[in-house]
């Protein structure tokens, strides 16, 4: 068979020519501030969950990266420096699965000293050999997927076989490491683990009152084109709230910070907190102060993207800083993105880019 290439690569557009970059505050079209940036450091990942990299086309005919395509450490740490000049204060390493990428906590030492908040998003299969290393390497916090406690559903949904119990320990790791709480998120999907719904929240909130981690539920979303979304397929988040707070008695909290993505509520009695993240019910796209910076270093300022916009092409063609930060600047000043508060059944048919290839 052939290989099989989902043609995001033709998607990618030259960035920009720009104007210097004035220095001033960095808005987009809608007045939108550029606060985070999530870096995808791999297109590769060790599951195929069903929602996300499907086996089907995810199989030994796809055809990853090369790794001369993949930006190296250096330019990474090169660029994620001139976006925290840019008023960058958060970054999220990601893929695919960043735990495969060789070395990662060396990454996490280059960018540690830019002062931004820096996090990591995994599978958490991998946390036990590599969390201490990462606090060592100076990462802030950790965000482990988990979208079951029933061992068959899990298998089921990370299509690897991949046990439960392995991700449990992965976690208890990083909270010794000292990265407690951890965000646990679980993508709930009808039929396939809302039936775990409220198991999840049990087991968390008792977990919780030790390491006070943080579940948050997350919408099942139409991002790429492989996974086969329907709307019938979505729990909104507002059921996913009702049938927890039929067991648990549940308060609403304020947001740490305007343009936080997960809208919180507490247990009554005092054993922490959920989170519940909407994209597709309650978009938050006015708020969304998020670039993406894909793994062969392009940008998209919007996770239901078509298209990105090359700055490896820049990069290594000998750019300076500024001409980087300019192009940087004329990017976040297009962008007018607003693909949640759009979407429709037709939207979601849409040829958008890898959820795996810009970062989750
Ligand atoms: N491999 C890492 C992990 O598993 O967390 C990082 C990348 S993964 C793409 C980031 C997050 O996106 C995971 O929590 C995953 O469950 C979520 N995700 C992937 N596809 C999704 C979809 N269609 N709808 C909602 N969330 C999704």
């Amino acid at each position: 068979m052939a290989d099989k290439v989902i043609p995001i690569h033709s998607a990618i557009r030259a960035a920009p020519s720009a104007p210097r970059y004035d220095g001033g505050a960095l808005a987009d079209t809608r007045g939108r501030p550029m606060r985070d940036l999530r870096i995808s450091v791999t297109d590769r990942c060790n599951f195929r969950c069903t929602y996300c990299m499907p086996r089907e086309v995810f199989d030994a005919n796809y055809k990853f990266l090369p790794h001369e395509a993949i930006l190296s450490f250096e330019e990474i740490a090169r660029l994620a420096g001139i976006f925290v000049g840019l008023g960058v204060t958060k970054i999220r390493l990601t893929g695919g699965e960043p735990l495969l990428r060789k070395a990662l906590p060396r990454l996490v030492e280059m960018l540690a000293p830019l002062g931004a908040d820096l996090t990591l998003t995994t599978n958490g299969s991998t946390l036990v050999k590599h969390a201490q290393a990462l606090k060592d390497a100076g990462l802030n916090r950790i965000t482990v997927s988990l979208d079951s406690l029933d061992d068959a559903t899990f298998r089921a949904m990370n299509d690897a076989d991949f046990p439960v119990a392995k991700v449990l320990d992965g976690i208890a790791a990083a909270a010794n490491a000292g990265f407690a709480p951890v965000k646990i998120n679980m993508v709930v999907k009808r039929g396939v683990n809302d039936h775990q719904i409220v198991d999840a929240a049990r087991y968390w909130r008792s977990a919780g009152r030790g390491g006070g981690h943080i579940l948050r539920f997350i919408e099942f979303m139409d991002v790429g084109s492989t996974n086969g979304w329907r709307m019938d397929d979505v729990i909104p988040s507002a059921e996913v709230v009702r049938r927890i707070a039929e067991a648990f008695a549940l308060a609403p909290v304020e947001p740490n910070y305007t343009g936080e993505v997960a809208e919180r509520w507490r247990y009554q009695d005092g054993a922490g907190e959920i989170g519940v993240i909407s994209s597709v019910t309650q978009a938050f796209c006015r708020d969304c102060s998020r670039m993406r910076l894909s793994t062969e270093g392009s940008l998209y300022t919007c996770l239901f993207a078509q298209h990105g916009h090359d700055l490896k092409a820049l990069l290594r063609g000998g750019a300076a800083d500024d001409a980087l930060r300019d192009s940087i600047a004329a990017v976040w000043r297009q962008r007018d993105d607003r693909y949640s508060e759009v979407r429709t059944a037709e939207t979601a048919k849409l040829r958008k880019v890898e959820m795996s290839y810009i970062g989750g």
